[in-house]
């Protein structure tokens, strides 16, 4: 019988890294515990040696999709020959004073969520805040660390026995799902405008009537609120600029697939692929000169920037009759809601983008006719990350030299990304880095880690200074 202790770190919090160790552990017969603790996760094991150096190989070669393990420290522990544990389980989070992990960024919405999104027999069926251990938000939501849900935005809602014994068992995929939810127990989202709140049920649908019809619409999102309008509307568009103080600046587009990014621009396999990752930037793709979006979008500029719905809420709002049946079973939808959304953040002019309801009903009334709202509180405002691939000619790799590559050029490094860390090859000293006046981050930097702000914008008013 040997005996390993396991330190792991790096993204391994909020990922699904205690199921994964449990399966793995399970799998090999070995028994033990995994806990996280502020400084990444810790596990103890015993069993035969060939099955712990499995272990150890496994624990790297089938991480998570999320995690990204930054080193794993194994040390043999003396035993006294006798076994110590007589099962794997996964123990409760231990904080650690001082220690620090780096969390997740917010992911976008995965397959499989998005096929219970659309499933009429899910019991989440068309629900806007469907998410599991492997997408939706994380560095919105997270108030302390470790990530467990008391620190998150998400402990207003008391889970119902059904999200509850999703969120226990460690063979479930909502397993410590932190922000896990359901029709019945989470966040729900209501319309309001001037005639009042519009019941749930009906909010997305009333929403894209009234982008069909050409109006404004406040949406909160993930990360803060955007403005959105049908962006084959002229008329639309252009009141849109008028209302936001905007003489040119190009507005964001969001559109359901890249099928339609395609009918409207020019789009090589490069930007598919940064289009349909799981960080779903903003990219900026060349416009097809027939394209029916209106010139107002982006104003004398070839460049559009497209990105694809990120939220389950995105999803049902771009489709078509989202789904929904009336009583009677016939399509409730008699209209064609907008394929091609302005999707530009919910700010006038310079000022941050708005997270809180109350703020952005004082700040955007002007700017919107309609507010779609929600109640999961949003504890840090993100933006959405804005990309752009450039070819480059590859100059140090002799095998691939003179020939063409792709290579990702963040203009805006925001939502999906941040606070991702940049590692850096040495212990660096506390440093801060406070960033320009113009499109403003800032980098701490503690160990091995440099970490790199959310987009903060121009620091030339008071609320974006408040912000920073
Ligand atoms: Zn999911
Ligand atoms: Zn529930």
């Amino acid at each position: 019988m040997m005996f390993r202790k396991i330190h792991v770190t790096g993204v391994v919090q909020g990922v699904g890294f205690r199921p994964f160790v449990y399966q793995l552990a399970t799998r090999a017969n070995l028994n033990g515990w995994v806990a996280n603790t502020s400084a990444g996760v810790d596990i103890e094991l015993e069993g035969d040696a060939a099955a712990l150096e499995a272990f150890v190989r496994a624990l790297t070669a089938e991480q998570p999709p999320l995690a990204q393990i930054d080193s794993v420290d194994v040390r043999d522990a003396t035993s006294n020959g006798h076994a110590q544990f007589n099962r794997f389980e996964i123990r409760a989070s231990v904080p650690l004073a001082g220690a620090f992990q780096p969390i997740s960024p917010d992911i976008s919405i995965c397959p499989d969520c998005l096929r219970e999104l659309f499933d009429p027999h899910d019991r989440r069926y068309r629900y806007p805040f469907i998410n599991c251990t492997n997408c939706g938000p994380r560095f919105t939501i997270i108030e302390d660390i470790p990530y467990d849900r008391p620190k998150t935005t998400m402990r207003v809602f008391e889970m119902c026995d059904d999200c509850a014994r999703e969120y226990h068992d460690p063979l479930d995929r909502r397993f410590h799902a932190q922000p896990v939810a359901c029709p019945k127990c989470g966040p729900k989202v209501w319309l309001e405008n001037d005639e009042g709140r519009v019941a749930r049920g009906e909010a997305i649908e009333e929403t894209q009537r009234l982008l069909a019809g050409g109006s404004i619409v406040a949406i909160k999102g993930l990360g803060g609120f955007h403005l959105a309008c049908d962006a084959t509307n002229a008329d639309a568009v252009a009141e849109l600029r008028r209302r936001k103080l905007r003489v040119d600046k190009p507005f964001a587009l969001m559109m359901p697939d890249v099928v339609t990014v395609e009918k409207h621009c020019f789009v090589d396999d490069a930007e598919r692929a940064l289009l349909e990752s799981r960080e779903r930037p903003i990219v900026l793709v060349r416009r097809r000169p027939d394209s029916p979006i209106a010139e107002q979008v982006a104003p004398g500029n070839q460049f559009l920037g497209v990105m694809l719905p990120y939220t389950p809420l995105h999803y049902l709002l771009m489709t078509e009759d989202g789904g929904q049946k009336t009583e009677n079973n016939r399509p409730s939808t008699v209209f064609r809601p907008p394929s091609v959304l302005v999707m530009t953040s919910g700010n006038l002019s310079e000022a941050p983008i708005a997270t809180d309801n109350d703020d952005a009903r004082a700040r955007l009334a002007k700017l919107a006719d309609a507010f779609l709202m929600h109640d999961r509180d949003i504890r840090t405002r993100c933006d959405d990350s804005v990309m752009r691939v450039f070819t480059v000619v590859a100059t140090e790799d002799t095998e691939k030299k003179n020939q063409l590559t792709p290579d990702h050029y963040p203009l805006r490094r925001s939502r999906g990304y941040a606070p991702f860390p940049v590692r850096l090859p040495f212990d660096a000293p506390p440093l801060l880095a406070t960033g320009a006046e113009l499109k403003n981050t800032f980098c701490i930097t503690r160990d091995r880690y440099a970490f790199l702000s959310h987009h903060i914008g121009d620091l030339e008013n008071y609320e974006t200074l408040r912000s920073f």
